[in-house]
């Protein structure tokens, strides 16, 4: 992932309405990319600063939140991987199923 694409999600990245994948993507991307990391802070502070108009206290908070962001993320993340999994897993049930079916439909014609 690029920059500029990163710094475009910030809002979705930071409200959590990104899919998993792209979610995925946004975090590992600015875990590596110090100045996207930047972005990020820069936005907290300023979306807090319109938001809830309250105190900033420097950059132990700041840091607080921004690792609260990521955990955040990853629960979000984790959450999308696993329902994928199952997913997949209903998808080969139904495959065995209806071929168990077509076998025993064959089998009673033939
Ligand atoms: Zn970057």
């Amino acid at each position: 992932m690029e920059c500029q694409e990163f710094r475009k999600s910030i809002p979705e990245f930071v409200d959590m309405s990104l899919r998993y994948d792209r979610m995925a993507q946004c975090l590992s991307h600015v875990k590596g990319c110090p100045s996207c990391r930047d972005e990020l802070e820069i936005y907290f502070i300023v979306e807090r600063g319109i938001k809830d108009n309250e105190a900033f206290d420097g950059p132990f908070v700041l840091k607080n939140i921004v690792d609260e962001c990521f955990a955040k993320a990853q629960h979000k993340i984790n959450i999308g991987r696993r329902h994928r999994r199952m997913a997949e897993m209903l998808r080969i049930f139904i495959y065995i199923v209806l071929l168990v079916a077509v076998i025993a439909l064959v089998t009673y014609l033939l």
